[in-house]
């Protein structure tokens, strides 16, 4: 006897979903579930639990043991200062004309639209008393430790010794230095 139609078509609609599952979970960057099974037209959704803060990504830190949510102020403004100081961080020692630009404008766009429109407010009044210094990383980093020191100690809180800032912020842990900036020239900076 020969083999039953149906159960080849029935396979052979098998193997086309999974090449369209495989192909649609690499455009939207889906992981695949290593799975035997044949017939799946759906990619995998993630679940309530994977979208709680702390599976999905994983994390190891402590602010992210909460469930998924709006953040707090606290939150935000931690988050804010990492990228700041790490910024601060990665930033050159011989910073291109375009650079120095990037980050004076970077701080006054915060100033007028950071999502806490107090905490906003307050920086603009910081800033237009502590003028961005970023002729190099040294300047850079210590600047931002002093303004930095400024909300501290509007907000009742102990200052930061920025001769320790270095060492608190490294720079990014990140392979081979690949993301490390590089002073790229711009026509800009020619003039
Ligand atoms: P954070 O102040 O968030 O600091 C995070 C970490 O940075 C610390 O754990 C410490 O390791 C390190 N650190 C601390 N000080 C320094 C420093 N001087 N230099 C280098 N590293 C340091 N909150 C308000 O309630 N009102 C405001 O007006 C307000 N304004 C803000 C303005 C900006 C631009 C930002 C980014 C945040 C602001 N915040 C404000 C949030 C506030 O600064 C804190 O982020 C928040 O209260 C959480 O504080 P924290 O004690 O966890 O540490």
């Amino acid at each position: 006897m020969g083999e039953n139609p149906l159960e080849a078509i029935c396979i052979t609609i098998g193997r086309i979903s999974m090449a369209v599952q495989t192909n649609l979970s690499k455009l939207i960057k889906i992981p695949q579930k290593p799975t035997n099974v044949q017939i799946s037209v759906s990619p995998p959704t993630p679940t309530a639990s994977m979208l709680a803060a702390d599976s999905y990504p994983p994390h190891s830190t402590d602010t992210n043991t909460k469930q998924a949510g709006p953040v707090t102020r606290e939150e935000l403004g931690r988050a804010t200062w990492t990228f700041i100081h790490t910024l601060g961080a990665q930033y050159q020692e011989k910073p291109t004309r375009q650079q120095k630009k990037d980050v004076k404008e970077l701080m006054a766009i915060l100033s007028r639209i950071y999502p806490c429109k107090e905490c906003a407010d307050h920086f603009k009044e910081v800033l237009s008393s502590n003028p961005v210094q970023a002729g190099s990383q040294t300047e850079f980093s210590q600047w931002l430790c002093r303004v930095h020191n400024v909300v501290n100690r509007s907000l009742g809180k102990p200052t930061f010794p920025c001769e320790q800032v270095d060492a608190r912020w490294g720079k990014l842990d990140c392979e081979h230095r690949m993301c490390d900036l590089q002073g790229t020239m711009t026509p800009f900076d020619k003039y």
